[in-house]
């Protein structure tokens, strides 16, 4: 099955963000968001074309908005969907257009070059703190008496947000095993560009028996990005943001675009708290943190147009262990 010899090959993670897909609220459509896929593609299949090996991540996170709000406007007369099975949905629905895109790209470039999505289940650790403290909001606004019925009924925690209404709330546990993993790795050896832990992965949760159930969760998608880029050995982790570069002091008048940062930077930074945006772009540099700190090499963190530039050195911002 082996395409190419081992220590020959450049692997990379590619976790694309949210504006790979909505451009913004007046293109949210299905064939919309098959266009922004298809730009992020093009540059992800020159990357390829210049001999990477690419596992790709996403985001999901209003894709399953969409679907949460359409199974509660249908529920006098279908079943609901269970948010871990929103995670599949996605899954499959962008690992769909990401690999026609790519198939599409590849065709015109000349290369012939496989592309498989893998539903992925992430695990989680039942005993994670963020159990104790569900923070994410979920599906739409709710009436008080809609939120209690469903707290009572279904065991949903939900809470008051500033006089807007109620919402659902879940936990955003991290994510500790690609459950797929080796399935991933298959791939990848033999040459398929794999979409994989699309949305940060189903979560899922390991009972006494060893067996997997599915939970509502989310898993940050920059978090389930990073596990794999660390379980694959990839050379690479490669951000793909809305930002060509990042910044310190972000937003003020001392804000900095960043060429470099070695890992002791970006955690000194992290830790002061001031630079990056929680749930926008620490995350991404928590991710980045933690695969050097277990073996990586370097992580990009630019936008979709500027890929080939930054992989040349030209932009982006790199992190590396020195
Ligand atoms: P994604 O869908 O790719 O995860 P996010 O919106 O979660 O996108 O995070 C990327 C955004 O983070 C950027 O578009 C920018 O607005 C914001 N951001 C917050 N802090 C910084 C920073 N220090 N430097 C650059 N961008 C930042
Ligand atoms: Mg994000």
């Amino acid at each position: 099955m082996t395409e190419k010899k081992q220590d020959d090959r450049r692997v990379a993670v590619v976790a694309i963000g949210g504006n790979s897909l909505i451009k913004d609220k007046n293109h949210r459509s299905v064939e919309d968001q098959y266009n922004a896929a298809g730009e992020t593609a093009y540059h992800i299949a020159r990357m390829i074309e210049s001999g990477w090996d690419v596992a790709i991540g996403h985001g999901n996170g209003p894709q399953v908005g969409f679907i949460l709000r359409r199974s509660e406007l249908a529920r006098h007369e279908l079943h609901e969907v269970p948010l871990e099975v929103c995670g599949a949905d996605t899954q499959g629905a962008i690992g769909y257009s990401l690999q026609q895109n790519l198939y599409n790209h590849f065709l015109n470039m000349g290369i012939r070059k496989p592309v498989a999505t893998v539903v992925t289940q992430v695990e989680v650790d039942a005993n994670d703190p963020a159990f104790q403290n569900p923070s994410k909001p979920i599906g739409s606004f709710m009436d008080e008496a809609d939120a209690l019925r469903r707290q009572s009924e279904e065991g949903w925690d939900v809470v008051e947000d500033a006089g807007r209404g109620w919402r659902r709330v879940v936990p955003s546990p991290l994510p500790t095993r690609v459950v797929e993993l080796d399935a991933v790795k298959e791939l990848i050896d033999a040459g398929v560009v794999v979409i994989t832990v699309g949305g940060g992965g189903i979560p899922v949760v390991t009972d006494e028996r060893g067996h997997l159930q599915g939970i509502a969760a989310v898993i940050d998608k920059d978090f389930a990005s990073s596990l794999l880029a660390t379980s694959i050995k990839a050379s690479l982790f490669l951000i793909s943001t809305a930002v060509e570069k990042v910044a310190i002091n972000y937003g003020t008048p001392d804000e900095k675009w960043v060429d470099h940062m070695t890992l002791a930077e970006a955690k000194r930074y992290l830790e002061e708290g001031i630079h990056f945006k929680k749930g926008s772009m620490a995350p991404k540099i928590q991710a980045v943190i933690w695969f050097l700190e277990q073996g990586g090499q370097e992580a990009i963190i630019t936008n979709p147009e500027n890929i080939a530039r930054a992989l040349a050195g030209e932009t982006g911002t790199h992190i590396t262990r020195n």
